[in-house]
């Protein structure tokens, strides 16, 4: 069996009114994270992380922030669209693992749901995705909440 490892990074800047959005699930948060799309630093450092794997490069060739098609667009449909690309090069998603790091709020409740939305998205039982939280501990643009981060890996193999 041919296994294949990718890792993904990704981080969005804190930012007044707008939505936080991690994973596909909305947080109730009067700050939100600044970007082009609706800025789900979760949704994008998993994609990164399968086109990593995949040999595909990375999210921002393939949905650039200079496009206007893709402002404000929902990330998680990005990711249905990187599975798609994933899938269509002869590969099966195996696993999900990644963290989030963010001062506040905690994950807590979230964070079924997250694993839910991602494993929907993902085309996987929420067992194969796993979603943990970390912070700054006060320390660094997390610390200060400045900012928010998310890190993935993602294992593929070849499909039958
Ligand atoms: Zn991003």
């Amino acid at each position: 069996m041919s296994l294949r490892v990718g890792m993904g990074y990704d981080v969005h800047r804190v930012k007044a009114g707008r939505p936080l959005v991690l994973g596909g699930v909305k947080f109730a948060s009067d700050w939100g994270l600044e970007g082009h799309s609706d800025a789900d630093v979760l949704a994008h450092a998993v994609g990164d992380a399968l086109l990593g794997a995949a040999g595909l490069g990375d999210i921002g060739e393939h949905f650039p922030d200079t496009e206007e098609a893709w402002r404000d667009a929902d990330s998680m449909q990005l990711l249905k669209a990187i599975v798609a690309m994933v899938i269509a090069g002869g590969q099966e998603i195996v696993n999900v693992d990644c963290t989030v790091v963010m001062e506040e709020p905690k994950l807590g409740t979230h964070r079924m749901a997250i694993r839910e939305q991602l494993a929907q998205a993902l085309g996987l039982s929420p067992r194969r995705v796993n979603v943990k939280a970390s912070s700054g501990e006060g320390m660094g643009f997390v610390g200060r909440r400045e900012g928010v981060a998310a890190l993935a890996v993602a294992s593929l193999r070849d499909a039958d």
